[in-house]
């Protein structure tokens, strides 16, 4: 089969690999009719994400048809159209079963985490999505049956940005008449300040420094938009014009994959450090006793992180992968009301094999590219 696939950093390719099999008996294989780039896709191609094999099939964001099922697999049938949440899980470990399924304990060897499709032996060492098959471990638990009367479009995001964005708010504590703060204004950042609006939060305000997506993001009903780029200080601005603060900044930015661009680290803790990185700009223009939702992905060690200032002024930090699988249910029933639509982000859809093109566009920010679907 034809698949994306990671041959070394900011190197990947559409390549012939052998079509995955059924390994264990509650595995599925589902023939993928769509599959979306994601910004933590860009963090492996970057180089930030260790022990990522050359040859993985990257891609976490998959739905299709199920092709073939193994002999214990109750939940979906043949033929049934499914969505795979990003997270592999296996449904009964202690985590899954108290709603962290992001942090499964039988899917990864290592426990350095949980598991996710595509994303390097330190999480499980599972092939991902982009690809024209998938094959999908614990599928009576893992994969949701979708309506039919709903396109691929409407419930692709159902895998990991609608869910991502909606954990954001939900243990961010966003609430009616709140202010908020999403940096970054990519897939995951639009569909947070949805998220806010349905919530209520009475002012919501969005950073980036990419003009298209900030003019993307003032679309929405209520929003306004704040270009870090034209501030020297862009947290202590924020903090004036909200009179002391936001109750929640959502940082959907993660590592900056700009910064893989420089060749000498100084820049790059300097950059991390400096007034103008995501944590940087959440510790200063969040209000006192407010919090911080990281979404946004990190690794390694950040020696330059503003601690002290998240001690003395009394702020909440949250962060981590989002266990997909508990919002899939909530969400879906707010697309089938009309209450939330998931498609104004898709700027392209793609064939597979046109997949490095798409890794470039949306890596870049070129060709006004918010989120690509690729169709194998
Ligand atoms: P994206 O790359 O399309 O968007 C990131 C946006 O942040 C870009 O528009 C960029 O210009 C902007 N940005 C960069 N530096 C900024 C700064 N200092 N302040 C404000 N904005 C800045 O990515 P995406 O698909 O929207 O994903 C966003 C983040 O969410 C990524 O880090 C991704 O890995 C992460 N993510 C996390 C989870 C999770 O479970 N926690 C799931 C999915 C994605
Ligand atoms: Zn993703």
């Amino acid at each position: 089969m034809k698949a994306m696939v990671y041959e070394g950093m900011k190197n990947i390719k559409v390549k012939e690999v052998p079509d995955p099999t059924i390994e264990k008996d509650d595995d599925i294989i589902v023939k993928v009719t769509s599959t979306a780039i994601c910004g933590s896709d860009l963090h492996l191609i970057h180089g930030f994400i260790p022990n990522t094999k050359k040859g993985t099939v990257i891609g976490h964001e998959t739905m299709g048809i199920v092709e073939e099922v193994g002999k214990d697999v109750q939940r979906v049938k043949k033929g049934q159209r499914v969505i795979v949440p990003f997270p592999v899980s296996c449904g009964h470990c202690w985590y899954c079963e108290h709603d962290l399924t992001s942090q499964c304990d039988n899917s990864n060897e290592y426990n350095e985490g949980g598991s996710y499709f595509g994303y390097s032996d330190t999480f499980g060492g599972y092939n991902g999505g982009q690809a024209e098959y998938l094959r999908v471990p614990y599928a009576n638990f893992g994969p949701f049956a979708v309506p039919e009367e709903l396109e691929d479009e409407k419930v692709l995001f159902l895998t990991d940005v609608l869910p991502t964005s909606y954990w954001g708010v939900d243990v961010g504590g966003v609430k009616e008449n709140d202010t908020i703060v999403v940096l970054g204004c990519g897939p995951v950042g639009l569909n947070t300040m949805k998220w806010a609006a349905l919530k209520g939060a009475k002012r919501i305000i969005g950073v980036d420094n990419i003009d298209y997506r900030l003019n993307h993001a003032k679309t929405y009903d209520g929003v306004e938009i704040i270009n870090f780029g034209e501030h020297d200080d862009t947290g202590e601005y924020i903090k004036e014009i909200t009179h002391g603060g936001a109750d929640v900044v959502i940082d959907c930015v993660g590592m900056d994959g700009t910064m893989s661009n420089f060749e000498k680290i100084e820049t790059l803790l300097k950059l991390q450090g400096g007034s103008k990185s995501a944590i940087e700009i959440a510790s200063r223009c969040v209000r006192k006793g407010g919090t911080v939702v990281l979404v946004g992905v990190y690794g390694g060690r950040y020696n330059m992180f503003p601690l002290g200032d998240f001690f003395s002024r009394n702020i909440t930090l949250k962060m981590g992968q989002c266990p997909a699988h508990i919002y899939v249910e909530p969400i879906l029933k707010h697309i089938q009301e009309g209450k939330l639509d998931p498609t104004d982000i898709i700027t392209h859809t793609l064939p597979l094999e046109e997949g490095e093109h798409a890794y470039k566009i949306f890596d870049k920010k070129k060709d006004n590219c918010i989120k690509v679907i690729l169709k194998p």
